[in-house]
């Protein structure tokens, strides 16, 4: 989680393994939930979305607030913390996270930060993980060791982290954004295909999209139905709209 500094110590992970355990049991049960600047990612709200069976806009709207800073060029959505006087997590019950198979990739990496950064020309991301000691977390004094390996797999991180390093390629991209005229237009497609999901669906299919661009009738099928595929697909269509990349081809007019 992203956590204020003078709470929170960043080590490195020292030698293979760490110690950890997060349990019921503990005196500082759901002490972590609150008062938290939790940076969601695009797959982050596809499964909360889900989850809670709204619409992308519809989260958004209810969970969320937009941040601009000049940590980023790109705008950046938090979880809305409540607003009572300890600023808990909405999800956040007496028995723990009530959205708990669906928590964010912070809540979930937690006691664990990864900084990972992903080129296109490279497969996999270059990754580099901290501990993040928060001193009212209890965790740290039990005795369950882990490998890195071993968190990741524990903690069904494995997707996150493909659909989040897809992303990552464009929000750390150093590539031109082009002439400031367009700048505005391609942060509103950009927060539309990144964060709201459904509609970048209806962007696609109630406008002339498909009869501008080569898209096969397997993958407008996939693009219908599966949200996954639609955010792979709104990935290389950032990548086309904000950078010029040839990632999605345009249809060859005439015979
Ligand atoms: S052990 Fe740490 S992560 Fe678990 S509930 Fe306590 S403060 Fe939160
Ligand atoms: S989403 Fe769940 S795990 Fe994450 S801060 Fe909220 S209650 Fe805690």
């Amino acid at each position: 989680m992203d956590v204020q500094a003078e709470e929170a110590s960043f080590l490195p992970v020292t030698g293979d393994t760490f110690k950890f355990r997060c349990h019921k049991g503990i005196a500082c049960f759901t002490h972590c939930c609150a008062k938290l600047n939790l940076v969601l990612t695009p797959y982050d709200i596809l499964r909360l979305k889900k989850r809670l069976g709204v619409s992308s806009e519809d989260f958004l709207e209810k969970f969320t607030d937009t941040k601009v800073d000049s940590n980023s060029r790109f705008p950046r959505v938090t979880l809305k913390m409540n607003g009572d006087k300890n600023g808990t997590c909405p999800f956040v019950t007496p028995e723990g996270c009530s959205i708990y198979e669906d928590r964010p990739g912070a809540c979930r990496f937690y006691p664990l930060g990864r900084a990972a950064m992903k080129l296109d020309r490279d497969v996999r991301a270059k990754e580099k993980f901290f501990l993040v000691r928060e001193t009212h977390c209890r965790g740290f004094e039990e005795n369950r060791e882990w490998t890195v390996q071993e968190w990741i797999s524990n903690e069904g991180l494995e997707e996150y982290n493909v659909l989040n390093d897809l992303w990552l390629e464009i929000v750390t991209s150093k590539k031109s954004l082009g002439p400031e005229a367009q700048i505005s237009r391609k942060l509103q497609m950009f927060f539309m295909a990144s964060y709201n999901l459904d509609k970048f669906r209806e962007f696609l299919f109630k406008s002339p999209f498909f009869e501008r661009f080569e898209v096969d009738a397997d993958q407008k099928e996939a693009l219908a139905a599966d949200d996954v595929a639609l955010m792979k697909f709104a990935f290389q269509w950032l990548k086309f709209s904000l950078f010029g990349q040839e990632t999605i081809q345009i249809k060859k007019l005439g015979p």
